[in-house]
């Protein structure tokens, strides 16, 4: 039974506006479809959800009585009582979605219970028609067109149909992996995007993700005093380019929670460097009355009793599974029955962690890194960890800020103030500046060839100093600046592939580079959208032929998200020429005489370079340092 709430109950609710993008709609509509207890779902959208939105399900269906009632605004039957507030087990308890989507769209829903006939009931813009009978199985759908079409404001400030598109394909992304009992069918623009069968949570994985990943993960099944953390977990040497591969469902709900964010975070920190982000998919499920999920309605966020609690649970579990520790054998679910391994360990260490996945994504060279000066995570305190990793992320998973820390050089024009202007300029300036006074330039025909060292450092007399030049470093600096140039004049050649390079992404991934895939092409990469989530890339620039696109597309893809004040191309100009010069130049060759003094002329007798990370590429040792070492002068 559908009924108004009355105002003692309905102002103890964190109301508000729940609907203000597509993806919104997709996400009310399917919370009430699995509210319902439907086991097949079917989404489908249209030109990003903007000409329409319908979900289908097998659920409960809807009372002919009580139709007119979903339309109005307070109106629910998944609570009843303020007690009810502490303890709720349905995804809806606001009544507010159906009146709100209705009063800015076209909206129709069409349902049928088990027992009676199927109506059905519309309303334009808020107005409804009559109830009339309908055709249909048991269950509901709800069809919403022309969503804001009679608020302009909130017309104009929905994004590209692609990137509203993206954003809906990562809710329900999210859905098919909460639910993995439910069959999900999604469909953009007639076409099947997603299909799950309902089958179990690998197999909800497989969907969006692929059946590689799971090879990449630890399953994990862990109970900490009535504290369940269940789910797949990226082993140490996966990670993704961004946090839009970490789902978090708490109870049944999607969530982005700082506390447990950052409880995955740290446990990973040894494991992972900047900009690396972990991938997982975890379920936490907690006794209802320690966790609040009464909070903003647009937020996808809930309140725990206590973070420590929280944050020490998924701390200790994920790091002591990550870092192979006793413990983590009561944790990961193996094939190797528990009991069996508790008694054999230390020697048996869970399979799945110690057998080296076999085609490592975006792979890290060095995987462990203690970050300089950080406190080791084990030792931080939960305040301590909040400080040190302040961030907020949208209900879609999209980071609104990221967490600033020391950037490496490569990351520092990305971040710079100037970003707007040309911040390559910009960075290159302030490089120069930074080297100041030791910077200078010389008549590169006075400079005297002395040999090498180490078969790294050439060495070179001139007037009254010596200068040891790193040659990589050297040669890293003028083929980035010549690679640069080339990018600017977009005389870069491209060169076909012998086999296409397959570029998976997902849904936000996905809007991103179906937007830029003009200023790929301009770039010299042969690129088009191949099926549903996938790029099929077919040709690409001479400098990067060869190299692992993997990691160049990921690197770009990382920078999604601080791409509002930089130009692509720019980026991409950057990436292009720093991926080509770090082939192109290997330490611990030796340099033939004609490409010392070709390094040399290419130098110009610039003594002040700087390599594209900005270590320096010569060293000046005045000819009085030297004396004062072999104390001839003091
Ligand atoms: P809430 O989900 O917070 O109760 P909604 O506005 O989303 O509020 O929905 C209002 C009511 O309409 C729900 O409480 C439910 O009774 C009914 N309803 C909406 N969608 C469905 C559906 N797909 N199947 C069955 N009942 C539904
Ligand atoms: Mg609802």
């Amino acid at each position: 039974m559908i009924h108004v709430l009355t105002p003692d109950i309905y102002n103890r609710i964190a109301a508000g506006e729940v609907v203000d993008r597509p993806y919104s709609v997709v996400k009310e509509l399917t919370e009430n479809a699995i509210d319902a207890g439907a086991t097949e779902i079917r989404i489908e959208i249209e030109e990003g959800g903007k000409k329409r939105i319908r979900v289908t399900d097998n659920g409960c269906g809807i009372e002919k009585s009580d139709l007119t009632a979903a339309f109005l605004p307070h109106a629910t039957s998944k609570l009843s009582s303020a007690e009810d507030l502490a303890a709720i087990a349905t995804l809806g308890f606001r009544g507010e979605a159906i009146a709100s989507i209705a009063s800015v769209s076209e909206t129709e829903i069409v349902s049928k219970t088990a027992e009676g006939e199927a109506w059905s009931l519309a309303s334009k813009g808020g107005k409804m028609g009559e109830i009339s009978p309908a055709g249909g199985a048991k269950g509901t759908c709800v069809t919403v067109d022309s969503l804001f079409f009679n608020t302009p404001a909130r017309l104009k400030f929905l994004k590209s149909d692609a990137s509203e598109e993206g954003d809906v394909t990562n809710m329900v992304a999210r859905f098919i992996l909460s639910r993995p009992e439910i069959s999900f069918t999604y469909l953009v623009n007639g076409k099947v995007r997603y299909r799950s069968f309902g089958d179990g949570l690998k197999s909800a994985i497989a969907v969006v993700y692929g059946a590689d990943v799971l090879d990449k993960c630890i399953e994990i099944d862990a109970d900490k005093h009535g504290i369940v953390l269940r789910g797949f977990i990226g082993n140490r040497n996966f990670y993704k380019p961004n946090r839009s591969y970490q789902s978090l469902f708490v109870n049944g709900r999607y969530v982005v929670n700082q506390t447990v964010a950052l409880a995955v975070a740290n446990a990973y920190k040894n494991y992972l460097m900047t900009r690396q982000y972990p991938f997982y998919v975890l379920f936490l499920d907690l006794p209802t009355e320690i966790v609040d999920v009464n909070v903003h309605p647009n937020k996808a966020d809930v309140r725990f009793a206590d973070n420590r609690i929280i944050y020490g649970s998924v701390y200790s579990v994920v790091s002591s599974v990550l870092d192979g520790s006793a413990g983590a054998l009561e944790y990961v679910v193996g094939s190797v029955p528990r009991a069996e391994l508790k008694s054999t360990f230390p020697q048996n260490v869970p399979e799945k962690e110690e057998r080296p996945a076999p085609d490592r994504q975006f792979e890290s060279p060095t995987p462990k890194r203690q970050f300089e000066g950080a406190v080791p995570a084990a030792q931080m305190t939960y305040a301590e960890a909040k400080k040190e990793l302040q961030f907020d992320i949208s209900p879609i998973g999209k980071p609104s800020y990221i967490p600033y820390r020391e950037p490496s050089p490569a990351v520092l024009e990305v971040r710079s103030p100037a970003a707007e202007n040309d911040f390559f300029e910009e960075n290159r300036r302030a490089l120069l500046e930074k080297a100041g006074a030791k910077q200078q330039k010389i008549d590169p025909a006075a400079l005297e060839f002395k040999g090498e060292l180490f078969r790294t450092y050439l060495i070179y007399e001139g007037g009254d100093a010596a200068y040891l030049v790193d040659q990589h470093a050297a040669h890293e600096r003028i083929l980035y600046d010549r690679l640069r140039r080339k990018c600017e004049t977009r005389t870069v050649l491209s060169q076909p592939m012998l086999l296409p390079f397959l570029l998976h992404t997902n849904g936000q991934e996905f809007a991103f580079l179906t937007k830029n895939l003009e200023i790929l092409r301009s770039f010299g990469f042969e690129i088009e959208e191949f099926g549903s989530d996938s790029f099929k890339v077919s040709a690409v620039p001479v400098d990067l032929f060869g190299m692992d696109l993997e990691r160049f597309f990921g690197e770009v893809l990382a920078s999604m998200d601080t791409l509002r004040a930089i130009k692509l191309a720019d980026l991409l100009k950057d990436r292009l020429a720093t991926m080509a010069c770090k082939a192109a130049v290997k330490g611990g060759e030796k340099l033939t005489d004609g490409e010392v003094k070709e390094l040399l002329k290419e130098m110009d007798g610039d003594m002040g370079i700087k390599c594209p990370h900005g270590r320096p590429a010569c060293v000046k040792i005045e000819k009085s340092e030297l004396e004062k070492l072999f104390k001839r002068i003091v």
